[in-house]
């Protein structure tokens, strides 16, 4: 029931059980500023732990009062659903350490891999390069494994600090993951740092590697506008794009979303869209594919918070060990 400042109880348990948390707590906070498609409704809470312990806590806490807790990096691979996010997200970005030891680099999951590339480049340390145009958090990266044709997270990881689900710190070497394609295989642990072991090269090199991944992405893909980037995993011996283009999808469009003239795989929004119509879209272009090639292509992109069976809920698995 609330009360006469009009919290709930549930609210304020979840203010006792953080007032031990290093860090902001907020509530009612917009999400959609925070992700790349500016897309989705409020946070009932929103949480920004200052270490790893704080990180830690909020998984117990959130564990023991049964809220669901969404882990938001860079926001640049998530769809939040128009109607917000029940429970509490969190992010990561106060940690932010990029420490090196010779030729291996640790840094905090809140950094962001360009930050991450343009230290690396400048301390002359290659090997990270394959990821240049990638807009996420270093936590994100690892969770997706992210990558692209020229490499992926994984090629230079050497280990993990997670918290588990039940809130125990802890490290995890590269030799105890299960990555797959667009998938770091962590399951419902949260990444709060990861250690890379990178080549000494001349900055200049590492530079111009950089630079020319950066041209070859301006020219193919819609980068200036507002995405998750490639909404479906290419499928073994395939691309998505090409699929869905060859399906006559290119010029679809629901609302405020379309597929990109540039490259098929990217739905992009006008500023004007919704979660809902692009989920009506990804439907719309998936359909297609599957009457006139019969493939099921799989989304990349993660759906938060949509009451749909088809899509998993998105927050972190309690159930899970
Ligand atoms: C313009 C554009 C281009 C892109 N190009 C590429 C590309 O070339 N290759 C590619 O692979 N991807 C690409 N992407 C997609 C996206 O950048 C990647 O999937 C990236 O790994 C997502 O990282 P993020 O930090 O933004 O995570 P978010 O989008 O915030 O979250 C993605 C998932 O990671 C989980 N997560 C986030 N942080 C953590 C953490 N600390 N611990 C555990 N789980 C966590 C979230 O819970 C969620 O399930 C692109 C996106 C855009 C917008």
């Amino acid at each position: 029931m609330p009360g006469s400042d009009g919290s709930t109880a549930l609210g304020r348990g979840v203010r006792e059980a953080l007032s031990g948390m290093r860090g902001a707590v907020r509530e009612h906070v917009p999400l959609a500023p925070l992700t790349h498609l500016r897309i989705g409704g409020p946070a009932d809470w929103f949480v920004e732990p200052s270490g790893e312990e704080d990180v830690a806590l909020v998984v117990a806490t959130c564990r023991e009062l049964g809220l669901p807790l969404y882990l938001l990096g860079g926001g640049s691979n998530v769809v939040i659903a128009d109607a917000g996010l029940r429970g509490v997200v969190m992010q990561l970005g106060s940690l932010g350490r990029i420490a090196r030891e010779q030729h291996r680099v640790t840094v905090g999951a809140g950094v962001s891999l360009p930050s991450l590339l343009r230290a690396t480049k400048e301390a002359g340390l290659a090997g990270l390069e394959v990821l240049t145009g990638i807009p996420a958090q270093v936590g994100g990266a690892v969770a997706m494994n992210a990558g692209t044709r020229d490499g992926e997270t994984f090629d230079r990881l050497v280990s993990v600090t997670v918290v588990e689900n039940d809130g125990r710190l802890a490290e995890r070497g590269k030799d105890q993951l299960t990555p797959r394609y667009r998938d770091g295989g962590l399951g419902a642990a949260v990444v709060v740092q990861a250690t890379f072991e990178l080549t000494p090269d001349d900055p200049a090199a590492i530079f111009a590697r950089f630079s020319a991944s950066l041209k070859a992405r301006n020219a193919t893909q819609p980068v200036s506008q507002r995405s998750v980037g490639c909404v479906f995993r290419n499928p073994p011996g395939d691309k998505a794009g090409r699929l869905i283009e060859a399906a006559g999808c290119k010029t679809l469009q629901r609302g405020g979303l379309s597929v990109s003239a540039r490259h098929a795989n990217y739905l992009v929004n006008d500023d004007t869209g919704s979660a809902a119509e692009f989920r009506a879209l990804l439907r719309e272009v998936r359909d297609r594919v599957r009457a006139r090639f019969g493939v099921a292509l799989e989304p990349e992109v993660k759906f938060w918070g949509f009451d749909d069976p088809e899509l998993p809920p998105g927050c972190l698995d309690f159930g899970r060990s």
